[in-house]
């Protein structure tokens, strides 16, 4: 048998989904396989690595034991409440335990039309594919919680957009897909005994510990709050922007999902939007940390039943424990940036250092992920300062004078900088240049970026152009839709 299926989500909750079959592709061939993640899932790599794999993972086939279902899920978009999304392009063909003892959803992005797909086409293409493959496996290696590639496929079939485009569908691996959404569909039906179930799922599934205290659901929203600030932190510290924070796209698990109109900031700019769609700044960089608030506040909501039978005293206790979301936030984003500048203890002024940095780097027009690097391996930071370089020297005499608390010596500071500042991020042009080289047939550009990703923290001679910023003549960039 190739998958060892156990799917507990078709099990325990029926009514949460509709079952359903991908569609045909026509000729499914094998773009990329993430050989790597496939043997921690405990499954036959070169077996599936091979046109039944193709076959398999574009939805054509269906897999021994695999139930594969569309997931039903609500969710604000951009502010607005959309009462029925789903899984419009996707099913969830099963779940695998991996060889960690993990459930994992084995799901496909782009595998045909759902009864959740209103005007849509069900499909996918290569190039946002290909995105979400490197941008998310990229994440991983660089230590944030994420959603995985095990494979792309391409289908043999255009798919139409502004013209016809390759089609292909993405074999995706998460520790779920329950979102916030999930939570909205069935609260907004006013269906309480589904989100109680709902909730007692995504307890056992990811925090079997509340199980048995006092008030799991009141700890079930503690826990996301808890994983999502860890989440963003991470994201702040690379100067990642996610692009689209809808709250169909914000995990129950902590997982970072859906690589969409996503990018990672070049010259530091905290109002960085690149989502063409994102026409109001609503998820720029700065704005990550509110708008996950702003999320975890409608997830509150749909608990409110389960956190206390009193309507006023459940608001009030969901109320108090949603203000603990900043500070959190601000206890993780600390500890991130603190790391990221070799600092091993604590000052009451790292806060203003760390934000002096920042904005130093931003009037400077300094490259993000460069200056942090540099100032690990003890480069020549300054030099990145293209602008108003004495914002960087103030900052620095600042920082020296910080140092002299610190019980590291320099060497050993720059030790653990080194691995927690990268060199490598899916930077827009490199991305950009090889799914060009992809939509022409050749996956070599991309083969060299995602190994180069892979291994984001050591720097390797010959490669110093994907450490580099994009040429001047690149422009702004701006990411569309992953349609
Ligand atoms: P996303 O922007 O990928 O997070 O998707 C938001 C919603 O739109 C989800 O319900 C998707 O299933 C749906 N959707 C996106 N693209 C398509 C498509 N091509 N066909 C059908 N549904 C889609
Ligand atoms: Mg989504």
């Amino acid at each position: 048998m190739l998958f060892e299926f156990d799917n507990s989500y078709a099990r325990e909750l029926e009514g949460f989904y509709v079952p359903m079959e991908g569609a045909k592709a026509p000729s499914p061939s094998m773009l990329s396989f993430n050989g790597k993640l496939a043997v921690e899932l405990g499954l036959d790599a070169a077996l599936l690595d091979s046109p039944e794999g193709a076959r398999i993972f574009s939805g054509s086939e269906v897999p021994l034991g695999a139930h594969p279902l569309a997931m039903a899920y609500a969710g604000h978009q951009f502010g607005g409440f959309s009462p029925q999304l789903g899984d419009g392009r996707a099913l969830l063909l099963g779940e695998l335990i991996d060889t960690n003892g993990q459930r994992r959803d084995l799901h496909l992005k782009g595998s045909g039309r759902t009864p959740f797909s209103r005007g849509g086409d069900g499909k996918a293409v290569v190039g946002p594919v290909l995105r979400e493959y490197l941008i998310g496996e990229a994440m991983h290696a660089l230590g944030v919680p994420t959603t995985r590639a095990l494979a792309a496929v391409a289908t043999g079939e255009d798919v139409m957009r502004e013209g016809p485009q390759p089609g292909a569908v993405l074999a995706r691996i998460a520790s779920s897909h329950l979102r916030v959404g999930t939570f909205q569909f069935f609260a907004a039906r006013g269906e309480t005994d589904k989100v109680k179930q709902l909730a007692d799922y995504a307890i056992a599934r990811h925090y079997p510990e509340l199980a048995s205290t006092s008030a799991p659901y009141l700890g079930l929203l503690r826990a996301v709050m808890a994983a999502q600030a860890k989440l963003i932190a991470k994201w702040m510290g690379l100067g990642f922007v996610h692009g689209v924070m809808n709250t169909d796209n914000m995990t129950i698990s902590g997982e970072t999902i859906d690589y969409g109109p996503c990018a990672f900031i070049d010259a530091h700019n905290p109002k960085a939007v690149f989502s063409s769609i994102d026409q109001f700044g609503r998820y720029a960089y700065m704005s990550q940390p509110a708008i996950a608030n702003w999320n975890l506040a409608r997830l509150a909501e749909c608990l409110l039943g389960l956190i206390n039978e009193d309507e006023d005293e459940a608001l009030r206790i969901a109320t108090n424990t949603l203000a603990e979301f900043m500070p959190t936030y601000e206890a993780e984003w600390l500890a991130v940036m603190r790391a990221k500048l070799g600092l091993s203890t604590s000052d009451t002024g790292d806060k203003a250092l760390i934000e002096k940095l920042l904005s130093a780097m931003f009037t400077g027009r300094a490259d993000f992920t460069q200056t942090f690097r540099s100032l690990a391996t003890g480069g020549d930071a300054r030099a990145l300062f293209t602008a108003e370089p004495e914002g960087f020297d103030n900052w620095q005499a600042a920082y020296e004078k910080r140092l002299f608390s610190e019980p590291l010596s320099a060497q050993e500071r720059s030790a653990k900088m080194v691995v927690g500042n990268p060199v490598y991020i899916p930077r827009n042009h490199l991305v950009e240049e090889a799914l060009s080289a992809a939509a022409e047939g050749d996956m070599v550009p991309f083969r060299t970026l995602l190994n180069v990703l892979e291994n984001p923290f050591k720097a390797r001679t010959g490669y110093e152009r994907y450490a580099a910023p994009a040429p001047a003549d690149f422009g702004p960039y701006r990411t569309f839709c992953g349609t």
